[in-house]
């Protein structure tokens, strides 16, 4: 029943936004932060809490801290896009979804073939020198032992993610506002909506239907028009039988 009002409303949609975080790539064996099996519930060896290793000072303090857990722990190069993925790449291919808003840094919507994404975190792919700003892909990064270093100048390799305490870039936020804006269906999947300024987002949604895709309850449940507490492949899987049908 929630699946066909689901696929009933972006049948009938014209502007349809995807805004998702880290559970929709748990089944691309990534593991989010805040699930049972998330990275904040796993005690790690450092002491010290992700929060604080995954943050500006700390990077710029301690970077060979910081790269070892990042690459152990935010780094996935094996790493595949799963039927979510899958299905939100057909949907913009139909003309059933105008852009996706991701907090999620793995670029595995563009990989499905997801044409528009805005990455309000950054993305791993892109590494680039703090000094001469010489770009790296994410190879350059797995490959290196300890810090990685430019071999233009020696200067450090920062991931192009936003850490804790960084702000947002200012176009992809304000392009992901207006696409929400605009749109007649949001669609949320695989976020808890506890990261802020990303999940303010929402409160800008002023459209027909809001919809929450998500394994465990969110803050933003009784505000949307349908819930569905279920695996996000799933559930898109069943989305892209109905749009085929
Ligand atoms: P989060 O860990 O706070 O929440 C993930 C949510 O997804 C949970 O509520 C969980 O119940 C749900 N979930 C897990 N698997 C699911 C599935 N298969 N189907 C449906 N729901 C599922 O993640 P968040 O809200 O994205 O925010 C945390 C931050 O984590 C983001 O800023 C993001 O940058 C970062 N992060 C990104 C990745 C990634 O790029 N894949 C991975 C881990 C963390």
């Amino acid at each position: 029943m929630a699946y066909e009002t689901l696929i009933d409303w972006i049948k009938e949609s014209k502007h349809i936004v995807f805004f998702g975080g880290a559970g929709v790539s748990t089944e691309c064996g990534i593991p989010d932060f805040r699930s049972e099996k998330g990275i904040y519930r796993i005690r790690n060896e450092y002491g010290i809490s992700p929060e604080e290793i995954l943050s500006h000072s700390f990077f710029l303090k301690k970077p060979e801290i910081f790269y070892k857990y990042y690459k152990e722990n935010m780094l996935f190069p094996n790493a595949v896009p799963s039927k979510a993925h899958q299905t939100l790449a057909y949907m913009e291919s139909i003309g059933k979804l105008d852009c996706v808003v991701t907090q999620n840094i793995d670029a595995l919507h563009q990989d499905a073939g997801s044409k528009k994404v805005y990455e309000l975190h950054g993305s791993v792919r892109r590494n680039y020198c703090m000094k001469c700003g010489k770009f790296f892909p994410v190879e350059t990064i797995l490959e290196a032992e300890g810090v990685p270093r430019c071999d233009r100048c020696q200067g450090i390799i920062k991931p192009d993610v936003v850490l804790y305490e960084e702000p947002l870039d200012n176009d992809v936020f304000s392009n992901s506002l207006e696409a929400i804006m605009r749109a007649d269906l949001l669609i949320i999947g695989g976020t808890s909506l506890n990261v802020y300024p990303a999940a303010g987002l929402i409160r800008y949604f002023s459209g027909d239907h809001l919809v929450l895709i998500n394994l465990s309850e969110t803050p933003y449940d009784r505000i949307a028009d349908l819930v569905i507490h279920e695996k996000i492949g799933k559930v898109m899987q069943a989305v892209k039988a109905g749009l085929e049908a």
